[in-house]
């Protein structure tokens, strides 16, 4: 009988690409991958050795029996487990690996390759499979059974493919159906033709399909740097949840690329990164996942040591500059660590921990190892609900502003109040500035917000409400982020004369975390407003490391002392005299103090005593609503008779 076996020989081709092609990537190492790998291999030794079986079948009469059985035995072996192996592979890309139903496959699997081993290791005494009698090739009498359970066995990926419980695409799910008929189809055909060499270019056939459509390496890589990507980290870390295991994610972020980017072009700073990645692939063993932007992770699976090595190993690393286009570049690095499954038990929650608690890290400029808490993940997710609540209330016009009335010793009136925004929500109810502010800086919304309240404030001024009552001006808040936008200045001229209200209504407020920033374009917003004849205050005086520097440079008229500073000085005799001083230099700059946070007649009395020309806090009034505001104005005078009779008596 003469052998087709022009099959064969192109399935050898298309082997030793795929074969190439494969195992020239970086592979992640998750199941499917493996037995990808395993059927790679299996192809290679079955189409190998169908060919050279070829002819030591025909020349079966001198060529020696013993080495005729080995090749042939291993061909029935390498491609009938092939089929077992491919029917493993779907049975995880489908998800039905884990559960009651992985281990009844398990068990099945296992059972037919024993039969499978059985059959070939012993068909030299027995004959089963296949013998040869006078120098003749003989099929063996169990031979169609391991045809039939090659048949059952692609069947059953079809069912697998239908119920697939994990999500394959429609070209995934066309591909698998198709290579599960044609390979069935050839099986059904080479034992029809027995002397049809076909199966063996199937198979090949069956692994460049899956190379392309559920096994390409390059979707688990991140191209440029040559490290595994989101979707593999995803993979791999859903792997170990199901798993039941205990481990550790170590993730972090670089700053001092854009700076690169800025003044060396994108593509050094890309250049940088792949620098910077390759170092820590030679230092460290672990493998590295890139996350997007310049955020990586490691996963630890040998507990806390492998941590913490990486961790110091990085932060040493970043201790020293790295060298690019012959020029040193220092960058920093902040570096959090995520105990899963106690902190987080899904990928997406990784991700989410990561990203909060890198920001926090960066918040606070710190390049200690932060451990993620299940209170980082709250927080975050309140943080996303806060910034979702923001958006909407931008929209739809939801934020409110309430006015904090400010007494004036020289007027013996409320001739100046403070604006203050508010936001209330249904579910959470009015959530405090305090919380939201810094969430809409970070978010960048604070630019909206900003001029939401502003334009409220003006509205307010030029409704002519207060026409009245003799106000100064209103104080208004502004923020850092504010104060680092080049055209602040024409933005808010604009509006107050859209609203047509005198510049010297409005005193801006700003506090020390802005001077820190940008003081260039902070000094240009200040000039341009302050030659409008608007005023500006700093507010938040006495705290944190507010110091007289800023006073002296920034062209301020009013000072705020902090409402803790003023707490302090009521309780302890030190701070007291500390904010005796402090009032006395500011006052000798000439300059106008207000007092926030008076809440008892006695704070106001000694408040004024030192020299504060003006007082705010709950003994006056707390931040109310307009109509409310106006209602304290009309009814100032009772007021003033009751909470400050000690000013009329002197
Ligand atoms: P701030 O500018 O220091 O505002 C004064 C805060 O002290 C207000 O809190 C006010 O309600 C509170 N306060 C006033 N008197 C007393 C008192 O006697 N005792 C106590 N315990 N507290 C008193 P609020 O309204 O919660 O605002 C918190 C912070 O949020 C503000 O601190 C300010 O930094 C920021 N903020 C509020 N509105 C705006 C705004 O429109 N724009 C910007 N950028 N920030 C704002
Ligand atoms: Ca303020
Ligand atoms: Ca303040």
């Amino acid at each position: 009988m003469g052998y087709i076996i022009h099959y064969d020989i192109a399935a050898i081709f298309v082997c030793i690409v795929i074969n190439v092609l494969y195992f020239s990537k970086k592979r992640f190492a998750t199941k499917a991958n493996r037995y990808f790998e395993i059927m790679c291999v299996l192809v290679a030794v079955a189409t190998v050795t169908d060919t050279i079986s070829v002819y030591t079948i025909t020349h079966a009469d001198t060529f020696p029996i013993v080495l005729n059985y080995i090749i042939n035995g291993l061909f029935f072996l390498s491609f009938n487990t092939l089929q077992i192996v491919y029917f493993r592979f779907m049975v995880t890309i489908t998800g039905y690996d884990t559960g009651k139903i992985g281990k009844v496959i398990n068990v099945v699997t296992i059972t037919v390759f024993l039969y499978l081993l059985f059959v070939v290791f012993f068909t030299p005494l027995t004959g089963h499979a296949f013998s040869f009698k006078n120098g003749v090739y003989h099929q063996g009498m169990l031979l169609p059974s391991l045809y039939i359970v090659a048949y059952v066995m692609l069947a059953s990926c079809i069912l697998l493919v239908m119920f697939s419980r994990l999500h394959l695409t429609l070209f995934q799910r066309f591909s698998s159906f198709a290579v599960i008929i044609t390979s069935t189809a050839f099986v059904v055909l080479q034992f029809v033709i027995p002397n049809l060499l076909i199966s063996n270019f199937a198979a090949s056939l069956l692994l460049v399909v899956l190379y392309h459509s559920l096994q390409n390496p390059d979707e688990y890589l991140e191209r440029d740097l040559k490290v595994f990507n989101q979707k593999a980290f995803l993979e791999y870390t859903e792997r170990l949840f199901k798993a039941d295991k205990k481990f550790s994610v170590l993730a972090f972020d670089m700053e001092g690329f854009a700076f690169v980017d800025q003044y060396m072009g994108v593509e050094t700073g890309n250049e940088l990164l792949l620098k910077v990645v390759d170092e820590c692939k030679e230092a460290r063993k672990g493998e590295l996942y890139f996350l997007g932007g310049t955020q990586f992770v490691y996963i630890c699976e040998k507990g806390e040591k492998e941590v913490s090595q990486h961790a110091e190993w990085l932060r040493w690393r970043f201790l020293t500059p790295f060298m690019i286009k012959d020029k040193k570049v220092n960058l920093t690095i902040h570096l959090c660590c995520i105990h899963c499954p106690e902190v987080a038990k899904t990928g997406e929650q990784i991700m989410t921990s990561v990203d909060l608690s890198l920001a926090e890290c960066k918040r606070n400029n710190c390049n200690e190892l932060f451990y993620a808490t299940a209170e980082t993940i709250e927080k975050g997710q309140r943080v996303s609900k806060i910034t979702h609540i923001l958006q909407r209330a931008i929209q739809k016009d939801e934020f409110m502003v309430f006015f904090q009335p400010i007494y004036s010793a020289k007027d013996h009136d409320f001739t100046v109040a403070e604006a203050l925004v508010r936001l209330k929500d249904e579910e959470m109810g009015f959530i405090p500035p305090g919380e939201f502010i810094p969430i809409a800086e970070e978010s960048g919304l604070i630019l909206e917000i900003g001029e939401i309240v502003f334009r409220k404030v003006c509205e307010f001024i030029a409704s002519g409400a207060l026409r009245a009552f003799n106000i100064r001006y209103i104080e208004v808040n502004l923020s850092m982020v504010q104060c680092m936008q080049e055209n602040l200045h024409t933005r808010m001229i604009e509006i107050m004369d859209e609203h047509k209200i005198p510049y010297n209504m409005i005193d801006f407020e700003i506090t020390e975390t802005s001077m820190n920033t940008n003081n260039k374009l902070l000094h240009h917003n200040m000039k341009n407003l302050i030659e409008c004849g608007c005023t500006f205050a700093a507010d938040d005086f006495g705290t944190g490391l507010s110091n007289a520097d800023y006073l002296i440079k920034f062209p301020f008229e009013v000072v705020k002392l902090d409402r803790m500073f003023v707490k302090a000085a009521n309780e302890d005799d030190k701070a007291q005299k500390v904010l005796f001083h402090t009032a006395s230099m500011i006052g000798s700059l000439e300059l106008k103090i207000v007092a926030e946070g008076v809440e008892t007649k006695e704070q106001a009395e000694s408040l004024l005593d030192v020299g504060c020309e003006f007082l705010q806090g709950f003994y006056f009034s707390p931040p109310i609503p307009p109509e409310e505001y106006i209602a304290f104005l009309t009814k100032s005078s009772e007021f003033l008779k009751e909470k400050m009779a000690f000013v009329d008596a002197k």
